[in-house]
This record gives structure tokens, C-alpha cells and sequence, in this order.
């Protein structure tokens, strides 16, 4: 398909460039033939005047007798030039729109394969809970003696089942959100302390019921950018550190400004990524075998992919150190704000 749309655009590409560049062919050999005719014309008057005034003494010699076969020929080398030049431009233009086609399309074909790879990914990850589902219901039904006591497990694993779906389908709609191009966003004025309390706010029962404490030392900084966007990083951020800590570990947020940028630390003591995973953690749908025995009911792997692409849109970075079995700190990097930078700008480049 890639292929079928670059030639297609080649031959738009070819179809103007020759359109152009025959009109201009047309315009050119129009004026040469009008030129060579008008001096034709003006070197037959003169010859013909000086015919009949006679030769004067010492006058220079008789202009040459207009040649009809000199025009013709004069025409014809114009009209081969052209049809050279012409020749080579289609086939130059051929070449480079070639090319340029495939550069044009290049973003374009990015986005679907992203767009195909996310479909599909999205589309295992679903059918696994639902055949799970579909079986257990099977399995029952062909029970000779079902019992109401194995139907309320069934209904429980299954219940348990349908939230994990619907946690799964809300992370895939945040992270298709995330992706839309397009989509500008007015950037605005937003105090960084008042973001993080609101995220705070947000898994405070969370942590409450895991017996996590969560720590932070107010610190006022203003950045530009999207509250909501901003609000779910940091949600994210701090539903691992909690998710991923023991009962009774402390999660640390801590805010460090420098003079055009800030770092926020989110720090936890928990069970911490091993090498291997770390370059791998920010990869949709990825979940280190440690993350997948310690919470069985837990996420899907999309999480850090959502902070990732909303620390980018942010002009912003997000780095991980952790060491297995003793902990994480992911660090994200927002530019601070400055005086009359807000712009409308994509979020969800
Ligand atoms: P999940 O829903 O599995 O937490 P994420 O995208 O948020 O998905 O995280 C991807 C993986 O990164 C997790 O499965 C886990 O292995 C690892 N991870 C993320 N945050 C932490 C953390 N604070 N401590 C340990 N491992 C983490």
C-alpha cells in the first residue's frame, strides 16, 4: 500500500512538473519562432532598401540576403533543445519525486504501523481475559450436577475478570487520548505543587489501604502545560511506587528546581526493576516478571508508556535508576515556566 500511494504521489509529482515545464516549452518556442521571423523580416527591408537606393561609395558591405532555410533550421534546433531539456527535467523530477514521495509518506506510514501494532497489541490483550472467561462459563455449563456454591466462584472470578477488562479498555483510551495527533492543546500556567497534591489527593486511599506512606515537601513552582495531562502522570508515577512497595514502606516526592527546568523524584522502596527490564519498562503492554507474581490482579504494562508520551508533550524527559529488591525513583524533567512562552501547542505530538 506504501509503495502503490509513493508512486502515485511520483506521478502527481511528475504530472504538475511536466504540465509546468511544457507550457513554459510552449512560451519559449513561440517567442524564438516570433524573434527569428521579426529579424528576418526587418534584415529583408533592409536589404531590400539598400537594393534600391543603390550601393553608396564606401558604405559597408550589403547585409546577408535573408535565408528562409536558416530560419527553419534556427526553429527546428530551438524545438530539439527544448524537447532535451524537457526530457531531462521529467526524468530528474521522475527521480526526485521519487524520493520525496517517499519522505512525504514516511511520517504517514510511521503512524499506521504504530496505529496497526497498537490495534493488535491491544486486541491479544483483550482476547486473553475473555477467552479465559468464556471457558470457565463453558467448563460450568457442561457440569452434569452444577452446584449453586461453584456458580458464585465462577460469578466472583468472573466479576473479578470483567474490572480487570474494563480497567484494560480505560488504560487503552488514555493512551489512544495520548496519541491523537493534532490535537492542540492550549498550554497553560499551572502551579506544579498544586498538580502533585491533586495526584497525592487521588491515591491517598490507595496507599491508605496498603499501608503506604506518601511524603512531600511542598515546593512552589509554576510550569506550562495541561493540569489533566500533568494530574495523570503523576498518578501513574505514584500507583506503581504504591503498587509495588511493601506494607509499611514510604514513597518520597520531592521537587528540586534549577534555573530553567524542575525534577520531580517520585522514590520507593519496593521491589525495584531488574537491569534487564529497565530499558524496557516504558514499552507498551512490557511487565517485568517481578511486577507480574507480585500483583496478580495488576496493570497491563501501559502506564509508563501514558507518562512517557505525556512527559514528551511536555518538552519534558522521564528517567528511571532502581536496583532489584531495594527500589525505583523515576525522575521526570518539566521545563519551569517562562514569561510569555505560552503558546497554543500540540499536546498529543
Ligand atoms: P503496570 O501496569 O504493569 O504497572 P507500567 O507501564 O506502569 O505497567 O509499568 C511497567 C512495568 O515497569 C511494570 O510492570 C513493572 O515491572 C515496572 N515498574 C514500574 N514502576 C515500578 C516501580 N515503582 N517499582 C518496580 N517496578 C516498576
Amino acid at each position: 500500500m506504501f509503495h502503490s500511494a509513493r508512486l502515485k504521489l511520483t506521478a502527481w509529482y511528475l504530472l504538475i512538473i511536466t504540465c509546468i515545464s511544457i507550457t513554459f516549452s510552449v512560451v519559449i518556442y513561440r517567442e524564438v519562432g516570433n524573434e527569428v521571423e521579426r529579424f528576418d523580416r526587418a534584415q529583408r527591408i533592409r536589404f531590400e532598401r539598400r537594393l534600391e537606393l543603390g550601393q553608396p561609395v564606401g558604405a559597408p558591405a550589403l547585409p546577408v540576403p535573408p535565408n528562409p532555410e536558416l530560419v527553419d533550421e534556427s526553429e527546428h534546433r530551438t524545438l530539439i533543445i527544448l524537447i532535451i531539456i524537457n526530457s531531462s527535467i521529467i526524468l530528474a523530477s521522475g527521480i526526485l519525486g521519487y524520493i520525496l514521495a517517499g519522505e512525504t509518506l514516511k511520517p504517514i506510514k510511521e503512524m499506521m504501523d504504530e496505529q496497526n501494532r497498537f490495534i493488535s497489541d491491544a486486541s491479544h490483550e483483550l482476547r486473553t481475559p475473555l477467552t479465559s472467561l468464556i471457558s470457565a462459563f463453558e467448563v460450568y455449563l457442561r457440569q452434569k450436577n452444577r452446584k449453586i456454591k461453584d456458580a458464585d466462584i465462577l460469578v466472583q472470578e468472573s466479576v473479578d475478570e470483567a474490572h480487570k477488562l474494563q480497567s484494560l479498555s480505560e488504560s487503552l483510551l488514555q493512551l489512544a487520548q495520548y496519541q491523537k495527533p493534532n490535537d492542540a492543546v492550549t498550554f497553560e500556567k499551572i502551579s506544579l505543587d498544586s498538580v502533585i497534591q491533586q495526584s497525592i489527593n487521588k491515591l491517598a486511599p490507595v496507599a491508605v489501604q496498603k499501608n503506604v506512606t506518601l511524603s512531600y515537601s511542598p515546593k512552589s513552582v509554576d510550569i506550562d502545560g495541561s493540569k489533566y495531562g500533568l494530574i495523570d502522570l503523576f498518578v501513574i508515577l505514584l500507583d506503581n511506587a504504591v503498587k509495588y512497595s511493601a506494607s509499611g514502606s514510604i514513597v518520597t516526592i520531592s521537587v528540586k528546581k534549577t534555573d530553567d527546568s524542575v525534577v520531580v523524584n517520585v522514590e520507593d522502596h519496593g521491589i525495584g526493576v531488574h537491569e534487564k527490564d529497565l530499558p524496557h519498562i516504558f514499552d507498551r503492554f512490557y511487565r517485568a516478571d517481578a511486577a507480574r507474581q507480585k500483583t496478580r490482579t495488576g496493570g497491563y504494562g501501559l502506564g509508563l508508556s501514558i507518562a512517557q508520551k505525556i512527559v514528551r508533550a511536555h518538552n519534558g524527559s522521564i528517567d528511571v535508576k532502581s536496583v532489584l529488591h531495594k527500589g525505583s525513583t523515576f525522575s521526570v524533567r518539566l521545563p519551569v515556566h517562562q514569561v510569555s512562552s505560552m503558546k497554543g501547542v500540540s499536546l498529543f505530538s
